[in-house]
């Protein structure tokens, strides 16, 4: 019973950091969490400690739990890696999608589509990004369908924090044509789209220093 109610605080709010209508650093406490769910700070501490270990929470001592704001090093990181397992999966993705994956796929662009009509941005973030763990199901790897889950997940924060157009996510040119590659099983085409999607979503993102975060005011107006 208890089990099913941390699970219920996790997806629900997950889903919320997802969709941007939680931001990182926002601070999650027990009891508030607990009064808007309706359960023990027991179920809660458990339901924070599960997305902490996922990277959508920290839990500082003495402060207690935070949306998880993760630092330009690690936001690089996240697309780093993402760089790293995605083109292959997407290739892998390619040899194996069947019609039926390929309908799926396209459901999932006109459900993103549709939200964006409807102006709900921070579910089509979420859409966009589950598009790729959908990706990652068709390869049929599931330890690697669980690291890229992680990565879209985290990368729903950094993409809050750093991200600088404020249009569409993922083009969706861009998942269109990786679409394409899957229905014609093109695996050499669908690494490269995928290659070339993540090249272009880390050019969106501002990971440069900024003046504040590096030098005291004093550095700053002195020079
Ligand atoms: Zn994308």
């Amino acid at each position: 019973m208890s089990e099913t109610s941390a699970e219920k605080i996790v997806s629900q709010l997950t889903e919320a950091v997802h969709e941007h209508r939680v931001l990182p650093g926002m601070k999650l406490s027990e009891d508030e969490v607990g009064e808007v769910f309706g359960v023990s700070r027991t179920i809660v501490r458990q339901a924070l400690r599960t997305m902490a270990h996922g990277g959508l929470v920290s839990i500082e001592r003495n402060r207690g739990a935070f949306v998880a704001k993760p630092s330009i090093k690690e936001a690089r990181e996240v697309f780093e890696a993402r760089a790293l397992l995605e083109p292959q999966t997407a290739r892998a993705a390619a040899e194996r999608a069947t019609a039926a994956d390929v309908a799926l796929l396209e459901e999932h662009i006109a459900q993103e589509h549709a939200a964006i009509e409807k102006g709900e941005a921070g579910r089509a973030l979420n859409l966009s990004g589950l598009f790729h763990v959908e990706i990652a199901r068709i390869a049929d790897q599931a330890t690697i369908e669980a690291f890229i889950r992680q990565l879209v997940s985290r990368s729903s924060l950094v993409i809050a924090l750093y991200w600088q157009r404020r249009t569409a996510l993922c083009e969706s040119n861009a998942h269109h044509a990786l679409l394409d590659a899957f229905r014609d099983n093109d695996p050499d085409r669908a690494e490269e789209l995928m290659k070339g999607h993540l090249v272009d979503l880390l050019s969106q993102l501002n990971l440069r220093e900024g003046p504040s975060e590096t030098r005291s005011l004093r550095e700053a107006l002195g020079g």
